[in-house]
């Protein structure tokens, strides 16, 4: 990998470039070092039976970054492209993510080198449950708290959920979230991460003295966030959506495409691109430079590299993905008055609603989905306020810069209070 496509080098980057705005702070150089390195990671070689009676190893990492301000918690990503690196810079992404929206977590992150598309269900089953054996010793409701990330959902978070409770021989829903409603899930997580795109976009366009209700969308991605920012978008807020794509291809419509039966259709064949209403197909490329009021990128990391950014034409970026601009993209698109919405505050609604699962389960006391909601819109307004204080009164120069002085305040204060030890 190129030095400018490692998340985990991209990551390094944006926390040294706010701590640059950070010298009145007196954060001690030693913290920001601190802040910029995983505490440990965990690498495991899964052997495992095939349904043919074949053994076949896959390579597994979980990224404990940062538990200064509570339990690690992040997801857990299946993808031939999991790589040490990439999961050490979602984990940190994680710490900066919880510590924005203010709720009590470090960061945390696991995934597995694998094509899931490649084995049968029993198979992913055993691959899910030799993984939750191999992290039954780091994770616990107090300790390390794993959730779905790429290509994983609520049937793995319930497999990890059963093999952990019945080799520790208890309950504890809390060790995991985004499990499904019968096994401890909570209402409203599905949607949460599109949801918090939703609501951010509409925060940000509010501050900008822009109209949402007919601005045109163009979505990257049409998986868990991306369908469900834009069916949001679409649904509550007006927005048109001109444009979707997902690894099968894109698709265009200026008069706007149905979100809903947009994902109705990837729904039964996989592909968005089997969507009918669309006027034409595009590439990727087309779609992310497309001239929209608001691109969501909400696929994987380095979609908009430098050469994209040159070309992007829309206003403001929203990134329900993690890591979808590489950090001389980002430069660019701040030099040309872009606005781009970090990642961190963006897509923080899935994890904001994992810890309203964890508190639940906790409590083995359920809230209403129009609570859920609520609370959640009660937390990202509040951030976004937070990061817009920091902004203005700190003359920074991005948002993202601005979401990042936020939360390291945050955490270097948990870890100067603790006291560091030894
Ligand atoms: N994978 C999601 C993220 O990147 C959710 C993590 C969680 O719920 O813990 O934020």
């Amino acid at each position: 990998m190129p030095a400018e496509a490692n998340p985990f080098s991209s990551l390094q980057e944006q926390l040294d470039l706010a701590s640059a705005y950070m010298d009145d702070m007196d954060v001690p150089n030693g913290v920001f070092e601190r802040l910029k390195h995983p505490e440990r990671v965990l690498e495991a070689n899964l052997t495992v039976e095939m349904d043919d009676g074949r053994l076949e190893v896959f390579k597994a990492f979980r990224s404990q970054f940062n538990g200064d301000r509570g339990p690690y918690k992040g997801g857990i990503r299946y993808h031939p492209n999991v790589s040490r690196d990439e999961v050490k810079a979602l984990s940190g992404w994680m710490v900066y993510k919880c510590a924005v929206v203010d709720i009590p977590y470090g960061g945390g992150k696991g995934g597995i080198v694998i094509d899931p598309q490649e084995y049968s269900t029993a198979e992913l089953e055993r691959i899910t449950r030799s993984f939750a054996k191999e992290l039954r010793p780091f994770i616990g409701e107090d300790r390390d708290i794993p959730a779905p990330d790429v290509n994983t959902g609520q049937r793995e978070m319930n497999w990890i959920k059963n093999t952990y409770e019945t080799l520790e021989n208890t309950t504890e829903p809390g060790v995991i979230t985004g499990k499904a409603l019968d096994s401890g899930g909570s209402a409203g997580r599905v949607e949460a991460t599109g949801r918090s795109t939703m609501l951010t976009a509409r925060e940000a366009f509010s501050y900008l003295d822009r109209e949402m209700n007919g601005a045109t969308v163009a979505v990257q991605g049409y998986g868990n966030a991306g369908s469900i920012a834009a069916q949001l978008l679409q649904d509550e807020l007006g927005a048109t959506i001109v444009a979707v794509s997902d690894s099968s291809g894109a698709i265009y419509n200026p008069d706007g495409i149905d979100a809903d039966a947009a994902k109705d259709r990837k729904y039964k064949t996989g592909s968005v691109t089997d969507y009918e209403g669309a006027t034409e197909e595009i590439t990727n490329e087309e779609l992310l430079t497309l001239d929209v009021d608001l691109l969501v990128p909400a696929a994987l990391e380095n979609a908009i590299d430098a050469e994209i950014a040159l070309d992007v034409q829309a206003d403001v970026i929203a990134e329900a993905a993690n890591g979808p601009i590489t950090p001389d993209a980002d430069d660019l698109l701040s030099e040309r008055d872009v606005v781009v919405l970090p990642d961190i505050l963006t897509n923080a609604g899935g994890v904001t609603v994992s810890y309203f699962e964890w508190v639940q389960n906790r409590q083995r006391f359920y809230w209403t989905e129009e609570r859920v909601n609520n609370e959640l819109e009660r937390v990202i307004t509040e951030a976004f306020d937070s990061l817009v204080s920091a902004y203005e009164d700190r003359d920074l120069p991005t948002f993202r810069t601005a979401a990042y002085v936020v939360a390291i305040e945050r955490v270097a204060s948990a870890f100067e209070q603790a006291g560091s030890w030894p």
